[in-house]
């Protein structure tokens, strides 16, 4: 680069060339960033706040912590390169979930376009409504937030679909709706999908909520959830879980002596899980039983002091996999249903006219143009008559190489006076076709496909 520069610099530049010398310079300067989904499950301690960033940089944040964690939250989105976000979604009305909410807005002056809550605020109690928490809450962002009910979508990025599955402790399908019995239950839930990825975050959910959602098979086979309740044993029934049966669970707690999450008896329910899942903490618990712990590797933060839980969770569809990272650690997991490769396989070139009999050595050469291996198992080639040549001794071609299949006294022959040819794939979907006028004899005509 360096030798390059020079070079133009004896020469005189002219202006064409300096700018395309600065894109360059940027260009190298820029790091080739993979196109990502990026989950951070923030360290709040004894509460819920988890950051979404879409492969385009939108952000998404589902609760912002208790009340005096503003800040925390605010260092997070900063952490995370997030000025602005997108969208807020506040899972109910408890003070370990939107206590942080007027700190971030007010205190943090961080922008926030759209919220969403759950409604019914006409029907909470008076000394909720009156609290600071509530009032703080409302001032800074409820006033204008949407409720969210069961079935929308949140438009967050065209590539990520976020769908709420319920809301009040009613759920997507539910005919006559009967709306749960506390302000836990009642948690917005929200299944997030991003190619093959599927994440679920259900807030404080508890059984009744969670049997409706399971009755239903509204979240089947995810790949990561976090733990509805902190661990709780209101929450993560068997049921649910095993609809669920998620490679990943990441409970976001702290060392709370009254609640005591996560709790053992749910820890132990996890590892009975057939495939037993990943399960992190954001958290060490430190004040003994009925809460427990996973063992200390996955455990982000074992003080329960500072501010360094946070579990991120980095989706590269591309890649078919994803990382999961806290403290020194990174594992990476497959996706469960990685998107299929796309199969591109084309006529490369055709031998119509060989030396010596048609009828045994007519040849086609097929170049897979795609990311991932071509099984041609049921591929044929077809011609205007609909005779063919079966493919499948073909076998497997890899990316970028090319295979030739010979006629070997096959039905379809190709035209020395000019032709028609299909390549079929096992559905019968056409992958390519080429048609010629004439040939020589021992001369391969070449597609350039
Ligand atoms: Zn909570």
């Amino acid at each position: 680069m360096e030798a390059g520069l020079r070079g133009i610099r004896q020469r005189r530049p002219t202006l064409a060339v300096t700018l395309l010398a600065g894109a360059l310079l940027v260009l190298l300067a820029a790091p080739a960033l993979a196109q990502t989904l990026r989950i951070y499950h923030i360290d709040v301690e004894q509460g819920d706040a988890t950051l979404l960033v879409s492969p385009s940089g939108r952000a998404l944040l589902i609760d912002s912590g208790k009340n005096g964690h503003g800040a925390r939250v605010k260092a997070a989105l900063d952490a995370a390169g997030v000025d602005t976000v997108h969208h807020l979604v506040c899972t109910h009305y408890h003070e370990d979930h939107y206590g942080g909410i007027d700190e971030l807005v007010v205190d943090e002056g961080v922008t926030v376009l759209h919220a969403y809550d759950r409604g019914d605020k006409s029907y909470l109690p008076e000394d909720k409504t009156a609290g600071d928490t509530f009032t703080g809450y409302e001032d800074a962002i409820g006033h204008r937030a949407t409720h969210l009910m069961r079935g929308e979508t949140i438009p967050f990025d065209p590539e990520v679909e976020v769908t709420c599955l319920a809301q009040g402790g009613t759920v997507l399908g539910e005919e006559e709706p009967v709306p749960a019995g506390n302000e836990n239950d009642m948690s917005i839930a929200l299944l997030v999908q991003y190619e093959g990825f599927r994440y679920f975050n259900g807030g404080d959910i508890e059984a009744p909520t969670e049997r409706k959602i399971a009755e239903r098979d509204l979240a089947l086979d995810v790949d990561v959830c976090k733990a509805n309740h902190h661990g709780s044993d209101t929450s993560s029934t068997a049921e649910f879980m095993s609809d669920m049966s998620p490679s990943v669970v990441v409970i976001s707690n702290g060392n709370h002596g009254g609640h005591r999450h996560p709790r053992e008896t749910v820890l132990a329910s996890y590892r009975d899980m057939d495939p037993e899942p990943l399960v992190l903490q954001t958290n060490k618990y430190l004040k003994g039983p009925p809460g427990g712990n996973v063992p200390d590797a996955q455990i982000a933060d074992l003080e329960t002091t500072n501010t360094d839980g946070t579990i991120l969770v980095t989706v590269d569809a591309a890649a078919g996999a994803y990382e999961v990272s806290y403290r020194d650690t990174t594992v990476v997991i497959p996706l469960r249903h990685p998107r299929p490769v796309a199969v591109d396989v084309v006529i490369a070139r055709l031998l119509p006219n060989p030396v010596g009999s048609d009828r045994d050595h007519e040849a086609v050469e097929l170049r897979n143009d795609g990311a991932g291996p071509a099984d041609l198992t049921g591929w044929v080639l077809k011609d205007e008559r609909g005779r063919v040549w079966t493919l499948t001794s073909v076998g497997t071609i890899a990316p970028g190489e090319s295979a030739t299949c010979v006629r070997a006294r096959m039905p379809m022959n190709l035209n020395n006076n000019g032709d028609h040819v299909w390549l079929l794939d096992a559905q019968s979907h056409e992958q390519d076709e080429y048609a010629y006028p004439s040939c020589s004899e021992g001369v391969w005509i070449e597609t350039d496909h």
